[in-house]
This record gives structure tokens, C-alpha cells and sequence, in this order.
């Protein structure tokens, strides 16, 4: 199904990312095509589905402005509103704090993203897997090829354009998750130390049943699985599992360039996901919505393409970096053993803490 039209953009990857760099880019008059290996898109589950409400994101990220226009969730890709968030460390015992997020059905979720990006003009090609990408033309892998003045790799940490084109090297943290039927309570829970070393341990309570998985650094798993982890935490859990997941996340934050000519990078591929607490969603969003004007605004208006990466700067560059620095702090402090981690989490320590979790200036200073 070959095409020779010359589009404007076709993004490759339709996930929280591409979708929005889609959606806006058609929004300021772009002829976009979206491609995406999966049919239906967002599908199967590979997710911890929380995410920040908004009010919480002008929080997080004070500089990124407009958020109710970026972030419009709708009703059926809720599936818990939660207020609480502890953090646990190996003891059990939780340090409590204040975090209004949405534990999404993710699926929904980035259907309810598609529908944005189509209604803003964008076509979609599903259930087809982009090979390479050479000068203007993308090649599938079933041997068509379309052409775009502009291509965005919006395709994860294994996108087309990120491969052949960027030297880039992540973090990668493998991850593995259920869902599990059962009541699990209201307040969603990140967990620290030897269970899961070098990353987390999550709990998310869902409208029914909770969402729950693990992600490990595996130079500091001392040669044991992340089956092994994910087993031993998910056991002390009771309930049907209903449904098993994996992935990988790119923890080294986000990456120095995210233009080339007339190629883009955007979430996951442009390593756009926060290393402290594994935000990626929003964070995604956020960058594809900068993607999505630039690129509107260079077609339209001649403005440069790396004006992309002086806005991403501008509205996200501080909170990146922050979140580099706790999680670059992390990867130390987690290596104590877990009688001391537990002394650590105190009283005393928790605003540091929760600093470090949500991205500000763990010690004020640096
Ligand atoms: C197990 C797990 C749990 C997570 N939990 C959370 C969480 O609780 N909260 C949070 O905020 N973030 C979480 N994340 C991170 C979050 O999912 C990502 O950061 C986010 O999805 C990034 O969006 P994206 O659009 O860049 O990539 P993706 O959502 O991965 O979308 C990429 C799309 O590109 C397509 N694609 C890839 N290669 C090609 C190709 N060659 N041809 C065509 N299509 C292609 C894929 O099919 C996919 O649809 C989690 C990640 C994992 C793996």
C-alpha cells in the first residue's frame, strides 16, 4: 500500500507521545500521518497506569503551561481517583504524603488520545510496522514505503530513527506487572530497597483490584531475576491475577538533541520519562505537544525545528534535571542494606524524600 504523496509529517509510533505531537501538529494545519505496529493501539497493557492529575502536574511541573488543554482524561480512562501516596521502605512501615493522581485504564487512555489526534485531522495507518527511515521515506516492514517532509520517531526506545540515527545508550529498567483482582485500599505505594534494587516496587489501587509490578537495575540485582523479584513482591499480595505484563523504561532521562534535519524524537525515544518515580506518560505528552506546534509553526512560518528543544528546555529542562540528580542519589543510597534504608526513612528525612520523588532540589542547595 505504497503511497508517493509528499505529507508534511508522519510520525512513527501513535502511543501518548506521537498521538500528540499528531494532534497538534494537525491542529495548526499539518497533513500528518500517524503509523503504528499494534492494532489496536495501547494494546496489550505494558503499564503501572498512574498518573498525576492536572492540578498535581502544575505542581510538578510549574513551567509547562496550559495544562487542561494537553491533559483532557476523559471519565472511562479513570479508574481511581487516589489522594495519598506512601512510601515504603523495607520495613513496611510508610511515610505519608498528599498526591492527587488518576489510576488510569490505560488502554482507554490512549484510545481517548487517537480520537484527539483524529479529530484534529491526523490519519492513522494501523497494524503496520515501520523497517527504516532513509531521506524522506519511511519503509515498512511489508515493503511500502510513504514519504513526509518531516518524520518524528515516536516509537519507544526501540523506535527506527532513535537506532539508525542517534547514539544514544539508556538505562533501561526491565519491569514486570499484574493486575490482581481484590481491595487493596485507597493510597497508591512506591517501594524502596532490596525488593526491587535500583528501581521500585508499585502498588496502584484500581477502581476493582490493583495494579502492581516491580523494575530493577540489573547491575545491582547480584545475579538474581527479575522474575525472582517480581515473584517475591507480588506474593505478598492476595488475589486472582487477571492479567501479566512487561516492558522496559528508559531511565537516563531525557536525551541532549532531539532534532535532527528533519527528523524528531519524542517520548520514550527522546528518553522523556522522569528516572525518579518513572513518569512517562504526561511527560511524553508534554514533549509531543512541543513537538506538535514547532512543527506547525516550521511548516507554516519557516520557525526552526530545534525551537523544539529551546521550549522542552524552558518548560521541563529544571524538573529533568532534578530528577536525574535524585535518581543518580538513589542509585547510591539504595545499595545500603535494608536495616539502614529503613533508619533513613524517618521523620527527619521525609521532606528530602519526598523532594527527591517529585523532582525539586532534594537538599535545597543542589
Ligand atoms: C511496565 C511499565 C510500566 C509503566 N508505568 C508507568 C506509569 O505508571 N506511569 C507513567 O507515567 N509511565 C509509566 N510507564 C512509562 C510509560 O508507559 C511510557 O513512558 C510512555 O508510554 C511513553 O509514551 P511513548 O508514546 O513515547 O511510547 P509508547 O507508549 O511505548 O508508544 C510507542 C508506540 O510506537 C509503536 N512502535 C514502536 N516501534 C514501531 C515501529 N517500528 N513501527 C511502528 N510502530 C512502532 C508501538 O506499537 C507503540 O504504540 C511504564 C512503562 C512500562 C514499560
Amino acid at each position: 500500500m505504497s503511497d508517493d504523496v509528499l505529507r508534511d509529517v508522519i510520525v512513527i509510533g501513535g502511543g501518548p507521545a506521537g498521538s500528540t505531537v499528531a494532534r497538534y501538529a494537525a491542529e495548526g494545519g499539518a497533513d500528518v500521518l500517524v503509523i503504528d505496529g499494534r492494532d489496536p493501539i495501547g494494546s496489550p497493557l505494558q503499564c503501572g497506569e498512574l498518573v498525576p492529575t492536572n492540578d498535581e502536574m502544575r505542581r510538578l511541573c510549574p513551567n509547562v503551561p496550559d495544562m487542561d488543554d494537553l491533559f483532557q482524561t476523559p471519565e472511562d480512562a479513570i479508574s481511581r481517583r487516589s489522594s495519598k501516596m506512601h512510601i515504603v521502605p523495607p520495613s513496611g512501615k510508610p511515610l505519608r504524603f498528599n498526591f492527587e493522581g488518576f489510576v488510569l485504564n490505560r488502554v482507554r487512555h490512549d484510545e481517548a488520545l487517537v480520537d484527539l489526534a483524529k479529530e484534529s485531522g491526523a490519519d492513522y495507518l494501523l497494524g503496520e510496522q515501520v523497517k527504516s527511515v532513509e531521506g524522506d521515506t519511511v519503509f515498512l516492514k511489508d515493503g511500502s514505503s510513504f514519504r513526509a517532509r518531516i518524520i518524528v520517531g515516536a516509537g519507544g526506545h526501540n523506535d527506527p530513527i532513535l537506532r539508525d540515527y542517534w547514539e544514544e545508550s539508556f538505562t533501561k529498567i526491565p519491569v514486570k506487572f499484574v493486575l490482581m483482582e481484590g481491595d487493596f485500599g485507597e493510597a497508591v505505594e512506591l517501594h524502596f530497597g532490596s525488593m526491587a534494587p535500583g528501581g521500585y516496587a508499585w502498588m496502584f489501587p484500581k477502581g476493582s483490584g490493583a495494579n502492581i509490578g516491580l523494575g530493577i537495575q540489573r547491575r545491582m540485582a547480584k545475579g538474581r531475576s527479575l522474575n525472582e523479584f517480581s515473584e517475591e513482591f507480588i506474593s505478598k499480595y492476595s488475589g486472582e491475577i487477571t492479567f501479566q505484563g512487561a516492558g522496559s523504561l528508559p531511565m537516563s532521562g531525557s536525551i541532549q538533541k532531539f532534532v535532527k534535519g528533519n527528523y524528531l524524537l519524542v517520548g520514550d525515544a527522546a528518553g522523556m520519562v522522569l528516572p525518579s518515580n518513572g513518569a512517562g506518560i504526561t511527560i511524553a505528552m508534554v514533549g509531543g505537544r512541543i513537538a506538535g506546534q514547532v512543527i506547525a509553526e516550521h511548516l507554516k512560518d519557516g520557525v526552526s525545528l530545534s525551537e523544539y528543544e529551546v521550549r522542552w528546555e524552558n518548560q521541563m529542562g529544571k524538573v529533568m534535571r532534578n530528577s536525574k540528580r535524585s535518581f543518580r542519589f538513589g542509585s547510591i543510597i539504595f545499595r545500603l542494606p535494608d536495616l539502614l534504608l529503613n533508619l533513613l526513612f524517618n521523620r527527619l528525612t521525609r521532606r528530602i524524600i519526598w523532594r527527591a520523588v517529585t523532582c525539586r532540589r532534594m537538599f535545597w542547595i543542589f
